[in-house]
């Protein structure tokens, strides 16, 4: 996913703007409780039966797809490292860090919808998915609609860009 592009247009009038505030939540923030609660990502299962192994680096995904949704869940979560390694290095720019930290907490997940699949599955390297994410934007509500690319990197899936 690509989020940065709203980061241009955001001035800083904020509370919770990076600059003034604790950034990169990590993992041990997330409350146990929500280990039980459904996962982020839509799949009507638990969090702790979906992506939280792979947020915990217990596991890997297997396909692009739960990939894609593990990053939706690590969005939601604010769980900026998860991004960073997920992301493919091709496109990891050096700056990755700090603009995520500048944008990950303007943003409130609401909804995924994947709407279409394309490779990307145990036995594969390359990997598409469409999706929409409705979410808010410092209170505003905001739909991104995006075709990313997934692509192996020494063996894991790793988020390559949203030009699919
Ligand atoms: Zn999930």
């Amino acid at each position: 996913m690509d989020f940065l592009a709203h980061g241009k247009r955001w001035n800083c009038n904020r509370r919770r703007c990076f600059q003034h505030s604790p950034v990169s939540e990590t993992f041990e923030k997330i409350p146990k409780e929500r280990h039980l609660s459904l996962c982020p990502c839509k799949s009507k299962k638990s969090y702790q039966d979906c992506c939280l192994p792979f947020h915990q680096n217990k596991a890997l995904p297997k396909t692009a797809e739960a990939l894609m949704r593990s990053r939706y869940s690590a969005f939601f979560f604010r769980l900026v490292d998860y991004l960073i390694e997920t992301t493919h290095p091709d496109n990891r720019s050096q700056n990755l860090k700090r603009e995520l930290e500048g944008t990950i907490h303007h943003t409130d997940w609401k909804f995924l919808t994947i709407v279409s699949v394309s490779k990307g599955q145990k036995d594969e390297n390359r990997g598409k998915v469409e999706f929409i994410a409705d979410y808010y934007w410092d209170g505003e509500v905001q739909q991104l609609h995006e075709h990313s690319r997934f692509r192996r990197y020494k063996g894991k899936w790793k988020y390559y860009d949203n030009k699919g």
